[in-house]
């Protein structure tokens, strides 16, 4: 897998030193309306005060924005197993380049998802993540309703199915 390193992004604090601060989840994203570049930019500007560990493209290339070990700031507001938590600081966060069901960037591409399905592989893997424990942030996000990514469109079964 080829994971690029050309955007670094400054929107990263630390992850709690201490069992707080494992990587147990996993979020998946879409990055919102624009093209890539404007898009990966906006998410390296300190000014935006958001970033993701990894972007997927709709050509499925994958860059990686914060390293894993870090705390990237993608969940905001956020419930885990149904209790406020910093879900910010327990998981990885992963957007695909996509603005929902009906704007410019509609759906997903089929190489993007097949490279978001091996990323999502190889996290799972790396961190013991279990496969309930991959999340939309629509999943996590507080209050309900506050955030709708990622849209109805993403293909949930053939996440399941790749870790079952
Ligand atoms: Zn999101």
């Amino acid at each position: 897998m080829n994971i690029m390193t050309t955007h670094e992004s400054p929107n990263f604090g630390r992850r709690a030193s201490d069992i707080r601060g494992r990587i147990c989840g996993l979020i998946l994203h879409d990055t919102g309306p624009g093209r890539l570049e404007g898009v990966l930019s906006w998410l390296c500007d300190p000014k935006s005060q958001v970033s993701y560990h990894y972007v997927v493209s709709r050509s499925g290339s994958i860059y990686q924005l914060v390293p894993d070990e870090a705390r990237a700031w993608h969940a905001g507001r956020a419930i885990w197993h149904g209790l406020p938590a910093d879900v910010n600081g327990l998981s990885i966060g992963v957007a695909l380049h996509s603005s929902g069901a009906d704007e410019e960037l509609f759906g997903y591409m089929e190489a993007q998802i097949s490279a978001c399905i091996k990323l999502v592989k190889s996290l799972v893997e790396t961190y013991q993540i279990p496969v309930y424990d991959v999340c939309g942030h629509r999943d996590v996000a507080w209050p309900r309703g506050r955030k709708v990514d990622p849209c109805d469109l993403f293909p949930w079964a053939r996440i399941v199915k790749e870790h079952t």
